[in-house]
């Protein structure tokens, strides 16, 4: 009997698993509450959608589970045949940016991504039901009932690819926490991440647009995270791929309360030793030299945090001046109070436990029959195109075994 399966989200997980479910040889329904599905996808990596990173970083992705099952569920489609299927299947061919290490569509249009993913749905005679939300999911005698705003489906297995809590105006809800959670499940607590952080009051704010690449390292009681790449001063606070990259650990100690994370920027590729040796060997005014690795007004900035003077040359800078200002060039600690929240949060944090689904199908192990792929599972990866990985790879296992079980 051909399985009937019902997609829910039309984002890059559910697209990816009702292609998936098709190709595998189900009848299948996607079901979007927007009116055209994969809006995330559209506003992704600037409009250029980042679809693929070069390298898997299965080592940098948060989520409460063990380190082989997040690596497993990764890499379960593999990295090079994720992008022939984008290349040779929905014929969007993928340019390596190389200095990023990412893989973005050739015509740098996000658009291309989305309208293929769904011009071969359409191709398969993948049933949609757009600008429908559904609104429960309930046991029937032979397999499921899922109600929408417009009538109700039969499905014999279900693919909940809701995604998180994230930019709410593409279609999220958190919908899918809900559902797992009444299907027994454990959702480990969200919460926005690879969102910017502000500072309220902002001591920086007079640095608003300046922008370089830096080191940053964040550390809290319970985990820390370190990035390199790009750091933007904003009029409220700090962002760049560099600050949210490591923002879930800020997030997470506000959430836990108690002592807030520390964030210390390395400004320059330079360590200590590094900036020593040019201090003792350089003659002109130190702000100078600083400003050859920093913006001006940053290297004035930090002269200004070390209580440095600006008239002050290399030579006549005292023992304790020069560490002071070292100090500030490679372990400035960040003041930051909060974060912008889920509105431009990339991903969310948090979500359905891992141990509780089937490693190889992503079905439910509280409620057969019930499959999750993409951001409503609990793991997330940095910026560079990590996160898309993940929703393909798990919305593809997700497809396939929703087609393959019934
Ligand atoms: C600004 C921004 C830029 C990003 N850039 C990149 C990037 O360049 N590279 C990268 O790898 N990642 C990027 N990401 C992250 C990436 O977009 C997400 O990881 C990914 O989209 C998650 O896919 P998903 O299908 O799980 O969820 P979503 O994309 O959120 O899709 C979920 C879908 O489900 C629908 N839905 C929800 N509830 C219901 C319901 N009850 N009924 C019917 N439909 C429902 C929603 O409308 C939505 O279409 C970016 C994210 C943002 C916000």
């Amino acid at each position: 009997m051909t399985p009937r399966v019902v997609v829910v989200g039309a984002g890059a997980a559910g697209l990816m698993a009702a292609l998936a479910a098709r190709e595998a040889g189900a009848q299948v329904t996607l079901v979007e509450k927007t009116t055209d599905g994969g809006r995330k996808i559209l506003i992704s990596g600037g409009g250029r959608c980042n679809v693929l990173p070069a390298v898997a970083a299965p080592e940098r992705f948060v989520s409460e589970a063990t380190r082989p099952l997040v690596r497993g569920l990764l890499g379960a489609w593999p990295l090079r045949e994720q992008q022939r299927y984008f290349e040779e299947t929905l014929g969007v061919p993928l340019a390596l940016e190389a200095e990023s290490a990412k893989y973005f569509p050739a015509s740098n249009r996000a658009r291309d991504v989305r309208d293929a993913l769904v011009a071969r749905a359409v191709a398969l005679g993948v049933e949609r039901r757009f600008g429908a939300e559904v609104t429960s999911i309930a046991r029937a005698t032979d397999g499921w009932q899922i109600a929408l705003t417009d009538g109700t489906l039969a499905a014999d297995r279900v693919v909940i690819a809701t995604g998180g809590l994230s930019v709410p105006a593409t279609g999220s809800t958190g919908f899918g926490f809900d559902i797992a959670r009444a299907a027994g499940h454990t959702v480990h607590p969200t919460y926005p991440a690879l969102t910017p952080l502000t500072a309220a009051p902002h001591p920086y704010a007079d640095l608003a647009g300046i922008s370089l690449d830096v080191t940053i390292h964040a550390r809290s009681a319970r985990e820390e995270a370190r990035s390199t790449g790009g750091f933007l001063v904003t009029h409220r606070g700090y962002s760049g791929p560099a600050v949210l990259d490591v923002s879930h650990v800020a997030v997470r100690s506000l959430d836990a309360g108690g002592t807030r994370a520390t964030v210390r920027v390395c400004w320059t590729p330079m360590d200590a030793a590094a900036w020593t040796a040019a201090f003792l060997d350089a003659r002109g005014l130190a702000v100078n030299l600083v400003a050859r690795y920093v913006p001006q007004r940053l290297a004035e900035t930090l002269c200004d945090v070390a209580g440095v003077t600006r008239e002050r040359t290399c030579v006549q800078l005292r023992r304790e001046e020069r560490a002071r200002l070292i100090a500030a060039l490679t372990a400035f600690e960040l003041p930051w109070t909060g974060h912008e929240g889920y509105r431009p949060a990339e991903v969310t944090g948090g979500g359905v436990a891992l141990d509780e689904v089937q490693r190889g199908t992503l079905e439910s192990r509280r409620a057969p029959g019930l499959f999750f792929c993409g951001e409503v599972l609990d793991a997330f990866g940095p910026i560079g195109g990590h996160n898309f990985q993940w929703a393909w790879s798990t919305g593809h296992t997700a497809g396939r075994g929703a087609a393959a079980s019934a």
